[in-house]
């Protein structure tokens, strides 16, 4: 298996994050909202931990391909590495293309687009599943003989590319914006505004959306997100919603062949004219619209951001020694991280259930860390369960004191007591 680079880079992405949001307080401009900030980052670390176990089965199909059967070995080195690179900017031009123009693609792929906001945290809102679909579009490098070092060398060198193009703090980049992708130019993928709709697919170069008739310049200022609003904090929901959507669409749809055509039509389509809604005439997609938004107390917000950097340590700990893990070990830190991250949205919502949650987990850490003292006393001996404990101690009656936002008073909680 390669280098997970996408692990190594996760320093650099907080630091320009951080820049980012000085230089827009700087200049007096709000790029940043911490609930939408942070449900950004969840779904990348969700991607990035769910990826552990998916990689290693995507890639083993485009390594027995490889194997199996690709038609060329390249002698020359210089001449494999600018096929890899093509290749792949090649074809995630088609899978982005089509991620935008078929429903059941736009199911996986809309995650990357539900922020309303843009800037680089959106840069790491990654969908979970879309490694299924991509990879079908990949396939072809393996049979012209791109070799499976060289090709997930040359997608991660995609992916990182694509972060920094993530800002509105860079403006339009001269010659540049005919050559390669910009952020002027993937603001305008990330806008709802009409025009600019299923534009720029481009990973690197765009050049490909040149040629294929896709090609949008930044003209007005976009409006991010997408048509209809996802108009939720929470990271697993955001991987499943449309597709709950395209299941009630064919519940609907009266012919049986329509409920089939609907899952490969563009996003919008519908069989019944009378109660279409057509994308592209559509007159909501331009109207500025209130933006989805909850507010919590400055002491909560404070709560979920202690709570969240352990998270994201502990995460990227987990990426970089996943190998050396068990599965069993592996597992529950992966279970134990998507619970916070799906609690912390849920907090953001205000929700009973992630009330509820809250407690149970931290109840369910207190037991881990004791499972982890009495497993691996060496390195986390007595000190360090002693603060662990401490810390989720003061967390429960921290978090408690705010039970009323959930709709819990104490009466209640007495109520249930009896
Ligand atoms: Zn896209
Ligand atoms: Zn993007």
């Amino acid at each position: 298996m390669t280098k997970n680079y996408i692990a190594l880079a996760i320093p650099g992405f907080f630091t320009f994050i951080l820049a980012e949001y000085l230089v827009a307080r700087w200049q007096k401009k709000q790029y940043y909202r911490f609930n939408d900030a942070v449900t950004d980052l969840s779904c990348g670390l969700g991607q990035q931990l769910i990826g552990i176990f998916l990689k290693s089965f995507l890639f083993g199909i485009y390594v027995y391909v490889y194997t199996n059967f690709a038609v060329f070995h390249f002698s020359s080195e210089l001449i494999a590495w600018t096929v890899a690179f093509i290749g792949v900017d090649f074809c995630y031009y088609w899978w982005h293309r089509m991620s935008h123009q078929v429903n059941f693609m736009w199911a996986l792929h809309v995650v990357h687009h539900q922020s309303e906001e843009y800037n680089f945290a959106v840069a790491l809102r990654q969908a979970w599943f879309t490694g299924f679909t991509s990879i079908v579009f990949y396939l072809p490098l393996a049979f012209i003989g791109v070799t499976p070092g060289k090709f997930a060398t040359m997608a991660a060198v995609s992916t990182l590319y694509q972060f920094w193009i993530h800002t509105r703090t860079v403006g339009k980049l001269g010659f540049l914006e005919w050559v390669i992708n910009t952020p002027a130019l993937h603001r305008v993928h990330h806008a709802r505004n009409r025009e600019y709709l299923d534009k720029n697919h481009g990973a690197t170069l765009i050049v490909w959306d040149i040629i294929f008739g896709t090609y949008c310049q930044e003209q007005q200022e976009p409006l991010y997100g997408t048509v209809k609003p996802y108009g939720s904090w929470n990271p697993i929901w955001a991987n499943f919603h449309y597709w709950r959507d395209l299941i009630e669409q064919t519940r609907h749809t009266k012919r049986f062949i329509d409920k089939i055509k609907l899952w490969f039509m563009y996003p919008g389509w519908s069989a019944e004219p009378t109660d279409a809604v057509e994308r592209k005439d559509s007159t909501e997609i331009e109207t500025p619209r209130i933006r989805y938004d909850t507010r919590l107390p400055i002491g909560l917000n404070l709560y979920i951001a202690l709570h969240y950097i352990p998270t994201l340590l502990i995460s990227t700990i987990v990426l970089f020694y996943s190998a050396a893990m068990s599965q069993f070990e592996l597992l529950l830190t992966v279970l134990m991280m998507l619970l916070t991250v799906l609690i912390v949205g849920g907090i953001f919502e205000k929700r009973f259930w992630a009330f509820a949650l809250e407690v149970f987990r931290l109840c369910l850490f207190s037991i881990v860390a004791v499972w982890i003292n009495l497993q691996y006393s060496t390195v986390f001996d007595r000190y360090y369960l002693f603060t662990t404990v401490l810390f989720l101690v003061i967390s429960a009656a921290w978090f408690t004191s705010y039970r009323k936002l959930f709709g819990i008073s104490t009466a209640v909680l007495r109520e249930k007591k009896c």
